[in-house]
C-alpha cells in the first residue's frame, strides 16, 4: 500500500495550519473523508436526491434502491446475516440511545441493573445510566487495571447479580484497549444476557464479524470511518429487533394507523421514523468499499507500527507517564507530562500544526480512575505516516521543554 497515493485521496490533509504542514492525529474525534465518498454525496444530490420509500415515480425509486443497496453492503461489511438486522442511525451515540429506551419499555422494572465497563464513552454510559435511574435501578461497572485492562473475574461476579444488558465498547476511545468482547459475549451469554458492542472505535481498523463474535447489537459512526457524519448504523440479531418496541414514532414506520390503534412496520423499518440521511447512507456504503478495497490486513500492520513507534519515541520524553498499557491495544496513545496541562501541551502543538485532542475524551469516570485532569490523545487512520509521527513526537518534547 502506498500512504502517499492514499493521502491524495484525502485533500484536506494537504494543507498548512500557521505556516505548518498539517499533521492529524485527532482521527478517534472524526477521519477525513476521501474523495469517493464525497463525491458520492454530491452525486446524490445532483443526480438522485429524493425522498425514499414513498413516491411511485423514477427518481425516488432510484433513490429508495440505492438507500436499500447501501444496507445490504453494511450488512456485508460486518457479516450481518441479513440486510434487515442493520438500522441506519445518525451514528454510535443515537444507536445507544435507541437500544437504552427500548430496553426500558420492552423489560426494564424497579430495581434491574445495566452492566457497562470502567472505560466507557459517555455515550454508552449515560443512556443507561438514566434509563435504570429512572427505575431505581444501578449501573454495574466492570473495574479495569492500572494498565486499562478491565478484570475479568469481577465480570463474572457482576453477571451473576443479573444484569438485564451487558453493554461494552469493543475498543476504549482513551484507551486503546482492545477489549475480549468474544470471550466477554460467551460468558454474558452463558446467563443469558444479550450484548451490546460499541464499535465507534473498532469498525475503522479491525474486520467486524458480528456473526462469529455473537454480539446480539454492535454499534458504530460513520463519521469514525472515513464516511460523511450524521449516519451510522445498528446491527441487531433479528429476533432481538422483533422483541423491541420502536424508539422513535412517525412515517415510514408505521403499518396501520387510526385514531385509535397504529401498528408498526416490518423491520428494520419499524426503528427508522421519518425521512433519513439518505445521501450519508450512501457515502457510508462508498467508504465501505474504499475499505473493502483496500488490502485491510496490511492498514491494520501499518497502524500498529505508528502506534509501536509513537510510543517508543513518546517514552523517552521525561515525566511522561502513558494512560492505558495493555497489551491488546489499537489505534491511539493516551498521555500526559508531570507538570504540563495536557490542554497546554495540545495548544503548543497546534501551533507546530499538530492535530491531537486533549481533556477527557467524553470518559470523565476514566479520568477520575487514573486521578488525571485529562490526556493528550494522538489518534492514527490510515493516512498517516511515520514522518507525521516524528513531527508529532519532536513537537510534543518541544512544548515539554517549555516547562522546564
Ligand atoms: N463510543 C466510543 C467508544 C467513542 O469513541 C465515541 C466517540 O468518540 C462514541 C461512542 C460516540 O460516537 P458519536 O459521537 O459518533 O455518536
Amino acid at each position: 500500500m502506498d500512504i502517499n497515493t492514499t493521502r491524495t485521496q484525502f485533500p484536506v490533509l494537504d494543507q498548512q495550519v500557521y505556516g505548518k504542514p498539517l499533521v492529524y492525529l485527532d482521527n478517534a474525534a472524526t477521519t477525513q473523508k476521501p474523495l469517493c465518498v464525497i463525491e458520492r454525496e454530491r452525486d446524490y444530490y445532483l443526480h438522485e436526491n429524493c425522498n425514499i420509500h414513498r413516491g411511485v415515480h423514477y427518481l425516488s425509486q432510484k433513490a429508495t434502491e440505492a438507500y436499500e443497496h447501501a444496507r445490504q453492503t453494511v450488512a456485508d461489511f460486518i457479516h450481518a446475516k441479513e440486510a434487515r438486522e442493520i438500522i441506519f442511525t445518525r451514528g454510535t451515540t443515537e444507536s445507544l440511545n435507541l437500544l437504552a429506551t427500548s430496553f426500558e419499555h420492552y423489560c426494564i422494572e424497579e430495581g434491574d441493573k445495566v452492566l457497562v465497563t470502567a472505560m466507557e464513552h459517555h455515550s454508552n454510559l449515560v443512556p443507561w445510566q438514566q434509563m435504570v435511574q429512572r427505575h431505581q435501578g444501578q449501573l454495574l461497572v466492570v473495574p479495569m487495571n492500572d494498565k486499562g485492562v478491565l478484570e475479568l473475574e469481577q465480570y463474572e461476579k457482576l453477571l451473576k447479580e443479573g444484569p438485564k444488558v451487558v453493554s461494552i465498547a469493543h475498543i476504549s476511545n482513551v484507551l486503546g484497549t482492545i477489549n475480549p468482547v468474544k470471550e466477554m459475549i460467551a460468558m454474558a451469554h452463558r446467563y443469558e444476557i444479550p450484548v451490546v458492542v460499541d464499535g465507534a472505535q473498532s469498525i475503522a481498523h479491525h474486520p467486524i464479524n458480528v456473526q462469529k463474535l455473537d454480539c446480539d447489537f454492535f454499534v458504530f459512526s460513520g463519521h469514525k470511518m472515513y464516511a460523511p457524519m450524521g449516519i451510522g448504523g445498528l446491527y441487531g440479531k433479528a429476533e432481538w429487533l422483533e422483541k423491541l418496541p420502536p424508539y422513535q414514532f412517525g412515517g415510514e414506520m408505521v403499518d396501520k394507523v387510526s385514531f385509535e390503534k397504529t401498528t408498526f412496520n416490518v423491520l428494520p423499518y419499524k426503528f427508522e421514523a421519518g425521512t433519513p440521511n439518505v445521501g450519508a447512507a450512501l457515502g457510508l456504503e462508498t467508504a465501505m468499499q474504499f475499505l473493502q478495497g483496500l488490502d485491510r490486513e496490511e492498514v491494520e500492520r501499518n497502524e500498529a507500527q505508528l502506534l509501536t513507534s509513537a510510543i517508543e519515541k513518546l517514552s523517552e520524553i521525561e515525566g511522561i507517564r502513558f494512560i492505558g498499557e495493555a497489551e491488546q491495544r489499537s489505534g491511539l496513545v493516551s498521555f500526559i507530562i508531570e507538570g504540563v496541562h495536557p490542554y497546554d501541551l495540545g495548544t503548543i502543538i497546534d501551533k507546530m500544526g499538530v492535530a491531537v485532542r486533549t481533556g477527557h475524551h467524553c470518559a470523565e469516570p476514566v479520568m477520575t480512575r487514573f486521578g488525571i485532569p485529562g490526556t493528550v490523545r494522538a489518534s492514527f487512520a490510515m493516512y498517516n505516516t511515520m514522518e507525521e509521527v516524528e513531527v508529532f513526537v519532536n513537537a510534543v518534547k518541544k512544548a515539554a521543554m517549555m516547562f522546564r
